[in-house]
């Protein structure tokens, strides 16, 4: 048994309960006990964790994000989604599963450095021949030790058929079908406490056909297994979706199956009133991606209205090509100002985006019974945040020393295992995973020159 005594707790509970001077108590992979100190003469058996001058909170939950791109950051910098991603595809066509490693154990490591105990992943560029890509992150995911879910991504609408993409980097409708379904039998893990969900993600409107959306659905319900998609992301996606399809985006996904309480979409930027109610009503989630939205240009999305109208909204850092700070702590922050530079100052409170990072993230991925607060009896992911040093000393409040400030992250839990000890990832070098990912990075940037 671990306690964490003398912090502030942040449980993040039904009811924003919180502790100034608690205690969270671990035992084995649960959270045992949370409360108001002193701490409980019955743990006084336990091993400790001074929390003085510390915040404990949740780990954070991202909810959208493209792990193989921290080896192509820094590309097509002053560009729109469009362009950016028509430069990016040719890139991302020399993938391989070596590649795919370095920059899921980098991008992981770094994930766990601020303050991130569960990931999603939405991985969609699978050029033949070059390996389990899917193996590849799976690998890293567990060698960092963060919980990991993994979306099994496809493209197939090629340039040639009115896509996007050039037709290097899309596969075949059956081929995607069966490789997803492969996916889960191999990696899916339903139980309590899982470390590892696959979902099923064909990429956005612009780079999937009708029919692969529709089949995915289906796969995905028969198999008990979240959809996972790009929606509303950029005025151009739109106007893409009305002139190919007829309807907007909202309109299109829902008449395809897309809507529901295993659903959740990244972006949801563009959304007229009615598509904001039908999402909601549907129990459909949003992963609000602030940083990527501001790096593209994208707009901002109606989070305000998200939420007045109950839909689940996470926090996802985005394919770190579109961020490439890719820290989880900086998206509370973004989404706080994002919010109320698009409805004003009270359109998100600091205690709202810490909720949108922890327990959104967690509604998003059907696991709100598991993560996303501290309280007996869930999965102790926790962070431990240093809210007393030069950055944070003297705000008098730790959650807004947390969510205006720059906070640094102390310890990371995950499933009462150490990830991070003082301010250290513990589960891997640091040092070699950068290393590594700049070699990555090299590697693909050659392979790029050289047009393979
Ligand atoms: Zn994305």
């Amino acid at each position: 048994m671990l306690a964490i005594d003398g912090c502030h707790v942040a449980t993040v509970d039904a009811t924003g309960t919180e502790h100034p001077g608690g205690y969270v108590v671990i035992s084995g992979d649960r959270i045992e006990a949370v409360g108001a100190g002193p701490l409980p003469d019955r743990y006084a058996d336990a091993d400790r964790v001074d929390g003085a001058g510390l915040l404990a909170t949740p780990g954070l939950v991202n909810s959208h994000h493209h792990l193989y791109q921290w080896i192509t950051r820094g590309y097509a910098t002053d560009d729109s989604l469009f362009g950016w991603l028509t430069a990016l595809y040719p890139v991302w066509a020399g993938l391989d599963a070596e590649l795919v490693h370095a920059a899921a154990a980098a991008n992981l490591g770094w994930m766990a450095l601020t303050g991130c105990s569960t990931s999603t992943d939405h991985h969609y560029v699978f050029p033949a021949g070059r390996g389990d890509l899917l193996a590849a992150e799976i690998v890293a995911a567990r060698e960092i030790g963060l919980r990991f879910h993994p979306g099994r991504g496809s493209m197939n609408l090629g340039q040639s058929a009115g896509g996007l993409p050039p037709d290097s980097v899309v596969e075949e409708h059956d081929d995607i079908l069966a490789a997803t379904q492969d996916a889960i039998d191999r990696w899916h893990d339903p139980s309590f406490g899982s470390m590892t969900r696959i979902a099923v993600a064909p990429c956005s409107p612009f780079s999937v056909t009708a029919d692969l959306m529709r089949d995915s659905a289906e796969l995905a319900r028969r198999a008990g297994v979240r959809m996972h998609t790009h929606l509303a992301e950029t005025l151009d996606e739109e106007q893409f979706c009305l002139q190919t399809y007829g309807r907007t985006p909202a309109q299109y996904v829902e008449d395809l199956g897309w809507l529901g309480p295993d659903v959740w979409l990244a972006h949801c930027v563009h959304l007229s009133d009615e598509a904001v109610q039908r999402l909601a009503a549907s129990g459909t989630g949003v992963a609000h991606c602030p940083t990527s939205n501001g790096r593209l240009g994208s707009g901002i999305a109606r989070v305000r209205d998200l939420l007045a109208a109950g839909a689940p909204v996470g926090l996802g850092v985005d394919g770190s090509a579109s961020n490439e700070s890719g820290a989880m702590i900086d998206e509370p922050h973004q989404a706080l100002l994002a919010a109320r530079l698009r409805n004003g100052p009270l359109s998100l409170t600091v205690r709202q985006a810490l909720e949108l990072a922890t327990m959104g993230g967690a509604r998003c991925l059907g696991r709100a019974g598991e993560i996303g607060s501290l309280e007996p009896g869930k999965l102790a992911d926790i962070a431990l945040w240093q809210v007393s040093d030069l950055a944070g000393a003297g705000i008098a409040d730790p959650v807004a020393a947390l969510v205006l400030g720059a906070p640094a992250l102390e310890r990371l839990f995950v499933g009462g295992q150490p990830v991070v000890t003082a301010g250290q990832l513990v589960t891997a070098d640091a040092g070699a995973l950068a290393a590594a990912s700049a070699r990555a990075s090299a590697r693909i940037a050659e392979r790029a020159r050289a047009g393979a």
